[in-house]
């Protein structure tokens, strides 16, 4: 498919930001992708063109029953000052996955991702060169279709927008508090959890705003039936390094199958660590702790990549993991993978798409 370009006029470029002041998702590049989609035509016309407000019909069946599905992944600069892509066909495929669960159009993989190598030459310059630095890439596809009535719609909008991140850990790692929640559940087997749809943020956003009252970073979810079993935080996977294994829960069809999880499952078989994905007991983690065989808790997530865990809070009762401090698996993982993400180490695994 061609991809129409309507660059801006160099006059109205927004002028740039100071790298070293970024913070997360603020501040966007000069230019958008955007698809659409009906039933007549599929998907038809992608065009890069200025980043803008869209106009949409209030009765756009998304703004109502919530057909919203996204992805999250990021460019890296490398040292031959070339961009790198880290697994980006893994996001496309995902996303389609989540439309599949949706009821919404499956994308052509490769025409989304010609899409997204065309809005990423025309902002190429929007790639951050700033220390740990990056550009996050949001594709999103939502339902256009003015309608009431519960039913898929039949006009969508696929668009990615492009946002400089500043470096997640500025002066260094800062393991976070976890506050693990027994009153709200995020997702059931069955229901969306593996699905990155826009409904399943809203409805943790009442748990979180909770912890954080109480001092923590994020929330950590338990199974929705026995509320026994660990799923995931926020927007990260978790692993638990015990003594002599390390184990993660299976994507069991309730939590979110991160392409971070994955990468970090490669790496670890190929260290020769032994590895469970399992279902793991809030209480095996806490009873672990207390007999040090519990080293370290980390979170897996494109955002942060590796989110070292300083604490756990449950029940009223604190957890420290690893005196607060980040493990050394952790640190370890962190550096390999930025190093591969950022075209600095060698990717045996075909990871990495140079721009
Ligand atoms: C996006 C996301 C993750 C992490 O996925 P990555 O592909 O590693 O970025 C984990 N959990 C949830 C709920 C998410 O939305």
């Amino acid at each position: 498919m061609n991809i129409k370009t309507e660059k801006r006029a160099p006059a109205e470029l927004k002028a740039r930001p100071n790298e070293n002041e970024l913070g997360f998702g603020k501040i966007f590049t000069d230019h958008m992708l955007v698809m659409a989609y009906d039933a007549a035509r599929g998907w038809h016309e992608p065009e890069v063109r200025p980043y803008a407000p869209f106009s949409l019909d209030p009765a756009a069946m998304v703004l109502h029953y919530g057909q919203a599905i996204f992805e999250g992944l990021k460019a890296y600069r490398g040292q031959d000052d070339g961009i790198y892509l880290f697994r980006p066909l893994a996001n496309l495929e995902r996303m389609n996955r989540s439309a599949a669960r949706m009821c919404m159009p499956q994308l052509s993989v490769e025409t989304a991702f010609a899409g997204l190598q065309a809005l990423l030459r025309v902002d190429a310059d929007w790639v951050p060169r700033a220390d740990g630095a990056s550009l996050y890439i949001r594709p999103t596809m939502v339902a256009t279709e003015a309608g009431l009535g519960v039913r898929p719609a039949k006009e969508y909008l696929f668009f990615i927008i492009m946002s400089p991140v500043g470096a997640y850990y500025p002066e260094g790692f800062n393991p976070v508090k976890i506050f693990v929640t027994d009153t709200y559940v995020r997702a059931v087997a069955g229901g969306v959890g593996e699905a990155k749809t826009a409904g399943n943020y809203a409805a943790s956003i009442m748990a979180a705003v909770e912890a954080q009252k109480q001092g923590f970073t994020q929330v950590l979810w338990l199974d929705a039936r026995e509320r026994r079993y660990v799923e995931e935080v926020g927007t990260m996977n978790i692993f638990f390094v015990f003594r002599d294994r390390i184990i993660t829960p299976p994507l069991s069809g309730s939590i979110l199958p991160g392409i971070t999880r994955d990468s970090v499952l490669h790496l670890l078989a190929d260290w020769g660590l032994p590895v469970e994905e399992r279902q793991i007991a809030i209480d095996e983690v806490l009873a672990a702790s207390e007999n040090g065989e519990l080293l370290e808790v980390f979170g897996t997530g494109t955002a942060a990549v590796i989110s070292p865990v300083g604490s756990l809070h449950y029940r009223g009762q604190d957890c420290l993991i690893n005196q607060g401090k980040t493990g050394e698996l952790a640190q370890r993982l962190f550096a390999e993978l930025t190093a591969i993400q950022h075209g600095r180490a060698a990717d045996p695994y075909g990871w990495v798409i140079r721009l």
